[in-house]
């Protein structure tokens, strides 16, 4: 469509980073352009409202930058999942698997409550570790998942089939696949 069009025009290719050999997907481009990104909320937006959503988590650092006008557009709250040791309240926890060690985040506990319906908001699902462990935090917590939304897939990867047996029968929704 002329969206996906718009969006993936924005994205820069950035070979070698972080690291030799990854092709980085950089959405700064996107975001410095308001007609893209206004296209980018107004799409994640729709798919809150359409998955019934209560609120909206992001995922540290540009689920930030997405999720936060994401939740404004939908008229809904915004929940950061945070790296851990960030976040000054009672927290729930969850570590995951990355290809060297691992990882660990951390929500508010008191900012789930039992009736909510999240859609969790990324800008990139690589292998799905992080999308994979934000929705055991949501489900941990009590609340249910209205499903993930991203705007970009990296296929090749495999994290659709990875964050399967979370998601249960909520959708992942990719804006774009590569
Ligand atoms: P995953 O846990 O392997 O799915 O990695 C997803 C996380 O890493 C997300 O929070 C992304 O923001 C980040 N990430 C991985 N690859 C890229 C990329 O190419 N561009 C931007 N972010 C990426």
């Amino acid at each position: 469509t002329d969206v996906s069009t718009l969006l993936l025009s924005r994205i820069r290719d950035v070979a070698d980073y972080p690291e030799p050999g990854v092709m980085f997907k950089d959405i700064t481009p996107l975001l410095a352009d308001p007609v893209a990104f206004e296209a980018l909320t107004g799409a994640l937006a729709e798919i809150a409202v359409r998955t019934g959503a209560t609120k909206i988590v992001g995922l540290e650092a540009r689920g930030f930058i997405l999720g936060a006008p994401v939740a404004v557009r939908a008229g809904l709250g915004f929940i950061p999942v945070r790296k851990a040791g960030k976040l000054p309240g009672a927290t729930l926890s969850q570590t995951y698997d990355l290809e060297y060690g691992s990882a660990e985040i951390e929500v508010h506990a008191e900012d789930l409550d039992a009736g909510d319906r999240i859609l969790v908001v990324d800008d990139v699902l690589a292998t799905g570790g992080t999308a994979e462990a934000s929705l055991q935090l949501v489900r941990r917590a009590g609340a249910e998942v209205s499903g993930v939304a991203v705007l970009m897939e990296l296929g090749f990867l495999g994290g659709r089939s990875r964050l399967e047996p979370a998601l249960g029968n909520a959708p992942l929704e990719a804006l774009l696949q590569i």
